[in-house]
C-alpha cells in the first residue's frame, strides 16, 4: 500500500455508508482528489470538524484500488469567519464550487490550489467584496479564457456597451446585447479587475458597483462553465 502525505483544501464531502463519508479534496501537487474518511459521522470520530468544506489540511492518505483513504489530518487554515458571518461563507462557496467545476481528478494545477488558498486566506482576513471578482478573473485566466471588454464583440462598437455574455466572449452594445446588464461603472472596474489592479479598484469603487462586479463575476463563471459543459457534450455526441 502506498502512503502519502498532502496539503490539501476541503471542496466538499458526501455521505458514504453508515459512518463513513466521501471528501472532495483539492491537493497541491495531486489536483482533485476524493477519498474516504472512515468513521467520521460518528461521535467520537478522529477526524472531529477538520474535514469541513474550505478547511485547508495536512493530510496523510493511501492509495486505495478505487478511492483513496484518509488516514491522518493536520489542520492548516479554518477560517473562523466563515462560520460566524452567512456573507462570507456564500463566498467562500463560490471559490469551492468554482475549484469544483474547473478541475477533473488527477489534473494537478499548484497554480490552482495557490490561487484558492490565498482567496480563502483573504476572504478570512478582510472579506472585501473584490475577491470573488478577483478569483473569477485569475481562474478564466488559469482555464485561458480572456474576455473582451473595452468593445462589442459582434459588432466592435466602444460605445453603448450594456451587456455581459461569456458565452459570446464578452461585453455587448444595447444593439446586439445578450446576458446580464452591466454598468458603465462596473465595466471598468472589471477591466482593472482583469488587469490585476484590484487594490485600485478598492479604493476606488462604490459599494454598489463592487457588489455588481461580484454578481456579474458569479454570473460570468456560470456562462463559463455551462460553455464547456456544452462543448463537452459536443464533443462526446461525436465521438458516440
Ligand atoms: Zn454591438
Amino acid at each position: 500500500m502506498t502512503l502519502y502525505r498532502e496539503d490539501a483544501v476541503v471542496l466538499r464531502s458526501y455521505k458514504l455508508g453508515e459512518a463513513d463519508r466521501i471528501i472532495v479534496l483539492y491537493t497541491r501537487t495531486r489536483g482533485k482528489t476524493r477519498a474516504v474518511a472512515k468513521g467520521i459521522r460518528r461521535t467520537k470520530s478522529k477526524f472531529g470538524a477538520r474535514l469541513e468544506p474550505s478547511t485547508v489540511v495536512h493530510a496523510q492518505l493511501y492509495e486505495g484500488r478505487n478511492l483513496d483513504i484518509v488516514t491522518q489530518v493536520e489542520t492548516r487554515q479554518v477560517h473562523a469567519s466563515f462560520r460566524r458571518d452567512l456573507m462570507r461563507y456564500g463566498r467562500a462557496a463560490i471559490l469551492l464550487e468554482a475549484v469544483d467545476l474547473a478541475s477533473e481528478e488527477a489534473e494537478p494545477s499548484p497554480a490552482l490550489f495557490k490561487l484558492l488558498t490565498g482567496a480563502l486566506r483573504e476572504l478570512d482576513r478582510a472579506g472585501n467584496p473584490l475577491i470573488v471578482p478577483a478569483f473569477v478573473a485569475k481562474l478564466l485566466k488559469l482555464e485561458g479564457v480572456q474576455p473582451m471588454l473595452e468593445a462589442c464583440v459582434e459588432c466592435s462598437r466602444s460605445d453603448g456597451l450594456v451587456s455581459l455574455d461569456l458565452s459570446r466572449g464578452g461585453v455587448l452594445c444595447d444593439r446586439c446585447r445578450s446576458g446580464g446588464f452591466m454598468s458603465a461603472g462596473a465595466r471598468v472596474a472589471m477591466q482593472h479587475v482583469f488587469e490585476g489592479h484590484v487594490r485600485h479598484v478598492l479604493d476606488t469603487t462604490e459599494n454598489s458597483v463592487a457588489e455588481e462586479l461580484q454578481s456579474l463575476s458569479s454570473i460570468m463563471l456560470d456562462q463559463h462553465f455551462e460553455r464547456r459543459l456544452r462543448s463537452s457534450r459536443v464533443a462526446y455526441e461525436h465521438l458516440s
